[in-house]
């Protein structure tokens, strides 16, 4: 029996230390701050930020938001107040209508200001520090205040898998990587030693049916973050987080 405890302990710590350094990194994950850019033709910190999500997709899925992002971290606190699994299915389409109205909408102020044509990593954070102005301050609260909101009031990560405009970036990167097949973290899983205890399930805190994932072979879920709870809550060793090519 394997109950890796030690894994999740770290992730989470890791999670923690983001949440409270995100007064100072808020900016460079903004989806403001990035139509800004486009409306002067600067490249931005977010700008930058998100292509990097994309390209580290290719190998390491969506560990971002397992191990680092601070409003997952904000989706994990929130747990302990709701944890109830997230039910609606439709919520995972809804992120997609916001990514392609707000990526319309950079590429639109971008083509008006005559295309990207300064790099400025600080831009609208020229002291480094995102929250260093009340007015920030104010913004900051409600960035929490939604994620926290939904997570409370829907379940587990609700902010995740509906209005999360950072993840778009990373399943496509993982679609890419599938296509080709290339080496990268991914599940694995042995369905012939499963007893169907369903921990794995009950565990996620994306809210997927892992037990099912496990029993029809397909570990592969763009929703998946690749916390490795579900193997590491696994009576019976069935699950793995591996580094290999496949799809
Ligand atoms: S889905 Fe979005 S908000 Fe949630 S952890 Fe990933 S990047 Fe962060
Ligand atoms: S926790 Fe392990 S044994 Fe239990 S249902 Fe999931 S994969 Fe099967
Ligand atoms: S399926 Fe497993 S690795 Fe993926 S999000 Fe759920 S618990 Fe984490």
């Amino acid at each position: 029996m394997k109950q890796n405890k030690k894994r999740q302990r770290i992730r989470l710590a890791i999670l923690i230390v983001s949440l409270l350094l995100f007064p100072i990194t808020m900016n460079y994950l903004s989806p403001y701050v990035i139509l800004y850019g486009a409306s002067q033709g600067i490249i931005n910190g977010s700008f930058i930020i998100f292509a990097l999500l994309f390209i580290s997709s290719l190998a390491f899925g969506r560990m971002w938001c397992s191990w680092i992002c601070p409003a997952g971290a904000l989706g994990e606190v929130c747990r302990l107040a709701n944890d109830k699994p997230i039910k609606y299915k439709w919520l995972d389409s809804l992120k997609w209508v916001i990514w392609f109205v707000w990526l319309g909408t950079i590429a639109f102020f971008a083509a008006s200001a005559g295309g990207y044509k300064i790099v400025d990593f600080f831009l609208l954070t020229e002291s480094g520090i995102s929250v260093d102005a009340p007015m920030k301050y104010i913004i900051y609260l409600i960035v929490v205040g939604i994620f926290m909101g939904l997570a409370l009031l829907l379940g587990r990560r609700a902010g995740c898998h509906s209005i999360c405009w950072m993840a778009p970036f990373m399943i496509l990167g993982r679609k890419v990587r599938n296509i080709f097949a290339w080496p990268a973290f991914r599940l694995k899983a042995d369905q012939d030693l499963c007893i169907n205890c369903k921990k794995c399930s009950m565990n996620c805190p994306m809210s997927l049916d892992v037990n099912r994932m496990v029993t029809e072979g397909q570990m592969e879920n763009p929703e998946c973050i690749l916390c490795a709870q579900c193997a590491d809550v696994c009576p019976k060793d069935v699950i793995h987080l591996v580094f290999q090519s496949g799809k």
